[in-house]
C-alpha cells in the first residue's frame, strides 16, 4: 500500500517522461490492451470510472472518481498486478499520479511537437492541472517568460507566485504572443481563440468537461492535430467534444510521431494541437515507475 505522500516522493517526473514516451509508442503500435473506459454515474455529483490497461509488461487498473465540486476534483487509486502470474503487487494513491501523468504527457507532446525555440509559455487554468503543466512542460523547453491565467484572477496570482510565473488578467492576454499554450480548465466553452495564436504555436488541451469543448473549432482545425489515441474521436464521454465531426485519420497519435511512423511538425509556422483525453497506459506507466522506485528502496 503506497500512500499519497510516498507516491509523491517517489514519482520522478523526468523518468516518467521517458516511460510515457515508451507507453505511447506501444499504444500506437497496437501492442497494448486497453478496453474503453466505463463509469458509474452519481446524479448531479460525479462519476467513478475504471481504467484497466496492459502496456509494456505492466498490468494495472485505475479507479478514478470525478466530482467537479470537490477539491481535488479527481481522486483515484491504482492497483498493479504481476503480468506473469496475475498476483496483486500494490495498491497506491492515484490522485497524485493523475495530476502528474497528465502534465507529463503534455510535456512529452510538447517535446515532440513544439518549436525548439519556444520561449514563452502560457498556462490557462490555475487548478491541479495548471500546476502540473507548469512543472512538467518547463522541463522540455527553455522558457524566458511563463504566464498563468485563470477564470478567477486570484487563483492565477496564487499559482504564479508558487510557481515563479507571471499572473495575467485574461486568457487572451496570456495566449497572445505565447509559443506554447496549455489549456487546463474545466470550461465547457472555448477559452482560446484561433486569432489570438501566433503562427507556429503549440497548444495542449487537457480539459474534459462533460458539457462542451475547451478549444474552439478553428484552433483544432488549423494545423497538425495530435491525440493519445483515436478513441478520442468517439462521441463524448469516451471522446472529446473538440473532435466531433473530424476525421480520425487526419490526426496523428503521439506514439506515431514518437516512433516516426507519422510526421509531426513540418514547418516553423505550423500550428500544432495536442488534445488529451487521458489514457490508461499513462497511469500504468506511472504506477509501474512508482513501484519500481519503491522496490529499489528510493
Ligand atoms: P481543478 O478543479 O483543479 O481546476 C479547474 C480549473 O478550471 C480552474 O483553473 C478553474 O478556474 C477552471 N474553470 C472551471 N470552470 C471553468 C469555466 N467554466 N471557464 C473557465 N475556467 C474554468 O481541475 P483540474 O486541474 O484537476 O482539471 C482541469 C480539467 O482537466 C478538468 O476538465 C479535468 O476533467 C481535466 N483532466 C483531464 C485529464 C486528462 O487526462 N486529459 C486528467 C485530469 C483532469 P478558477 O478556479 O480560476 O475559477
Amino acid at each position: 500500500m503506497l500512500r499519497q505522500e510516498e507516491v509523491a516522493r517517489l514519482l520522478d517526473v523526468d523518468l516518467l517522461l521517458e516511460r510515457l514516451e515508451r507507453a505511447f509508442v506501444e499504444l500506437s503500435a497496437g501492442r497494448t490492451s486497453v478496453p474503453p473506459r466505463i463509469a458509474a454515474f452519481v446524479p448531479k455529483r460525479g462519476l467513478l470510472a475504471a481504467m484497466p490497461g496492459y502496456v509494456d509488461g505492466v498490468l494495472a487498473a485505475k479507479l478514478v472518481a470525478l466530482f467537479p465540486d470537490h477539491d481535488p476534483s479527481h481522486q483515484a487509486l491504482v492497483a498493479v498486478f504481476d503480468a506473469e502470474t496475475g498476483t496483486p503487487q500494490a495498491v497506491m494513491d492515484g490522485t497524485h499520479i493523475t495530476a502528474v501523468r497528465t502534465g507529463a504527457s503534455s510535456a512529452v507532446a510538447t517535446r515532440a511537437l513544439a518549436r525548439e525555440d519556444a520561449r514563452v509559455l502560457a498556462v490557462l487554468g490555475a487548478g491541479v492541472q495548471g500546476r502540473s503543466h507548469l512543472d512538467a512542460v518547463r522541463r522540455v523547453r527553455d522558457f524566458r517568460e511563463v504566464r498563468v491565467a485563470s477564470r478567477t484572477f486570484e487563483h492565477a496570482q496564487a499559482l504564479a507566485q508558487e510557481a515563479d510565473a507571471v499572473a495575467v488578467e485574461s486568457f487572451e492576454k496570456a495566449a497572445r504572443g505565447a509559443d506554447i499554450v496549455c489549456c487546463c480548465t474545466h470550461a465547457s466553452e472555448p477559452v482560446l481563440r484561433r486569432e489570438w495564436l501566433a503562427p507556429g504555436t503549440h497548444v495542449c488541451s487537457v480539459g474534459a468537461s462533460q458539457e462542451g469543448p475547451e478549444l474552439d473549432r478553428a484552433t483544432v482545425a488549423a494545423g497538425l492535430l495530435c491525440v493519445e489515441s483515436r478513441v478520442a474521436f468517439q462521441p463524448p464521454p469516451a471522446g472529446a467534444f473538440e473532435l466531433q465531426g473530424l476525421r480520425p485519420d487526419d490526426a496523428v497519435e503521439l506514439g506515431e510521431v514518437l516512433a516516426g511512423t507519422r510526421p509531426g511538425r513540418t514547418s516553423d509556422d505550423q500550428l500544432t494541437v495536442y488534445k488529451s483525453m487521458g489514457h490508461a497506459v499513462e497511469d500504468a506507466a506511472a504506477a509501474a515507475l512508482v513501484l519500481e522506485l519503491s522496490s529499489a528502496g528510493s
